[in-house]
C-alpha cells in the first residue's frame, strides 16, 4: 500500500485515492495545506493497485513534441479573458460543440480551487484563466472515466501531474479522450491562498458576497504587465494590483509556497503523455514580432497524433505559426525541470500558523525572475 515517507514523492494527483477498490485511502491536508493520501490499514486488502497507479512510482520518459506553434485565438474578447493566447477556450468550445465534456480548474463558492467539469459553453468562463493554487482534483478521474465509457468526447485539462495521474488511473487509451496540460511553474499551497484571501478581504474591506470572479492574470495593463484582480458580479474591477506588487504572486513566483514535489517535478517535457501542452509564449515575439500585440500569445506543443489532428482542424480559428521547440524550451521556465528552491520555504511554512501572512510574505520574498 501507498505510504508517503518523503513529501517530494507525492504530487497530490489522487490517482491512488480514486483507484483504491476498498475506498480506504483518505486525502488529508498537512500543516502546509497540501493534500496527501493516508491509508486505513485495517480496511486495506494489500492489492497493490495504489502503487501500480501512482504516476511518480511509475514515471514516463521524456519525449520531444511532434510540432510547436505560436498561436493566437482570433476571438479577441475570449483571448482578453484568458491568461495567454486563449488556446484553452478554443479547444473547450470545440469539444462542447461536439457534445463533449470539459474538465478543468475552477473556484468553488468559498474561492478554493477545485477540479470540475462542464458540458455547457456558457459555463466555460469558470474554467478560463490560470488559478495559481493547487486544485483539488476530487473524483474527476472517476467521473471522466464514466463519460468516456459512455462514448462522450472528453477534454481533460490540468497540470502535467494531473494528466499523468489520469492516464495511470485509466490504464488504457480512449479514442474519445483529449488531454491538455499547462506548462507548470509549480502549484502554491491552498492554505496560504485562503489565509491570503482572508487578509486581503479584511484589509480592503471586500465583502465575499460581492465577488464575481478572481483573476490572477487580468490584462487591462497588457499581457506582460498583468494584474491580480477581483471583479464584482457586474464584471467591474473592485480590486487590482500589478502582479509584481501583489503579495500572493510574489510568494508564488519566488517559489516560496510551492508543493514539495514541484521542486523535483517528474512530469515535464513530454513525461505527462498529454496530447497537447499549452503555455505562455513569452519571447514568441523574438521569432514572430508581427504577432506581438501585448494581448497574449499561446505556445502550443503537439505531443501526439490525436493532438496533431485536433490542432490542425482548429487552425482556421487561429493565427498560428510553427516555431522551434528549442526556442520555446529556452524561453519557458515552466517547461524546464528544476525549480529554484527558495531557501526560506521551510521557515515560512513553520511560521505560517504563528505570524501574520502579510508580514511573513514580505519578510521572505525575493523575486528571482
Ligand atoms: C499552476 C500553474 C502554473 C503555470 N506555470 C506556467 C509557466 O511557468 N509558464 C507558462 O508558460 N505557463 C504556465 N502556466 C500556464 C498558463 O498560465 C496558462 O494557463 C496557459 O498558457 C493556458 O492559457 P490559455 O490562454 O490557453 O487559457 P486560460 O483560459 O488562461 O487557461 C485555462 C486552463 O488552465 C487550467 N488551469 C487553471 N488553473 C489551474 C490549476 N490550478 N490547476 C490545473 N489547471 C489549471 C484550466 O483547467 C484550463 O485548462 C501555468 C498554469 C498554472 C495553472
Ligand atoms: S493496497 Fe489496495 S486496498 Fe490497500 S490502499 Fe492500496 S489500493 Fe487500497
Ligand atoms: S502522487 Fe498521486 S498516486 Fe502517487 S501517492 Fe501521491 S496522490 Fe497517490
Ligand atoms: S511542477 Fe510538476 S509536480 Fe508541481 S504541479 Fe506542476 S506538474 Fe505537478
Amino acid at each position: 500500500m501507498i505510504q508517503i515517507i518523503n513529501k517530494k514523492d507525492c504530487c497530490g494527483c489522487a490517482a491512488c485515492v480514486q483507484r483504491c477498490p476498498k475506498k480506504c485511502i483518505n486525502f488529508k491536508s498537512d500543516s502546509e495545506g497540501f493534500l496527501y493520501p493516508i491509508v486505513d490499514a485495517d480496511k486495506c486488502i494489500k492489492c497493490g493497485l495504489c502503487i501500480k497507479t501512482c504516476p511518480i512510482l511509475n514515471s514516463n520518459n521524456k519525449k520531444d513534441p511532434i510540432a510547436a506553434y505560436a498561436a493566437i485565438y482570433k476571438n479577441e474578447t475570449i483571448r482578453n479573458e484568458s491568461s495567454s493566447g486563449g488556446m484553452f477556450s478554443l479547444l473547450a468550445t470545440n469539444i462542447i460543440n461536439e457534445g463533449g465534456v470539459v474538465f478543468g480548474a475552477t473556484f468553488d463558492k468559498a474561492w478554493n480551487v477545485i477540479h470540475s467539469y462542464t458540458q455547457s459553453a456558457a459555463e466555460l468562463w469558470r474554467f478560463r484563466g490560470s488559478k495559481y493554487v493547487q486544485s483539488d482534483i476530487k473524483e474527476s478521474y472517476i467521473i471522466a472515466k464514466n463519460f468516456l465509457k459512455n462514448n462522450y468526447k472528453v477534454l481533460f485539462t490540468g497540470t502535467p501531474c494531473q494528466i499523468s495521474g489520469l492516464k495511470h488511473f485509466l490504464n488504457k487509451d480512449y479514442e474519445n479522450l483529449i488531454t491538455v496540460d499547462v506548462s507548470c511553474h509549480g502549484v502554491p499551497s491552498p492554505k496560504v491562498w485562503t489565509q491570503y484571501l482572508n487578509y486581503l478581504f479584511f484589509k480592503q474591506k471586500i465583502n465575499k458576497q460581492d465577488i464575481g470572479n478572481i483573476y490572477f492574470r487580468e490584462k487591462s495593463n497588457g499581457w506582460i504587465c498583468y494584474n491580480f484582480a477581483i471583479k464584482n458580479s457586474k464584471e467591474e474591477i473592485i480590486y487590482k494590483e500589478p502582479h509584481t506588487e501583489n503579495l500572493f504572486m510574489k510568494a508564488f513566483l519566488s517559489n516560496l509556497i510551492l508543493r514539495p514535489s514541484c521542486y523535483v517535478c517528474q512530469f515535464k517535457q513530454g513525461k505527462s503523455n498529454s496530447d497537447l501542452t499549452i503555455a505562455d509564449y513569452w519571447k514568441g515575439w523574438e521569432v514572430y514580432p508581427q504577432i506581438h500585440d501585448n494581448k497574449g500569445i499561446s505556445l502550443v506543443l503537439v505531443n501526439s497524433k490525436k493532438g496533431n489532428l485536433l490542432y490542425n482542424s482548429l487552425k482556421t480559428e487561429l493565427i498560428s505559426f510553427t516555431t522551434e521547440y528549442k526556442h520555446a524550451l529556452k524561453t519557458n521556465h515552466g517547461l524546464q525541470e528544476i525549480e529554484y528552491t527558495n531557501k526560506y520555504r521551510d521557515i515560512f511554512f513553520k511560521s505560517l500558523d504563528k505570524e501574520n501572512i502579510e508580514k511573513l510574505i514580505k519578510k521572505y520574498t525575493k523575486i528571482q525572475w
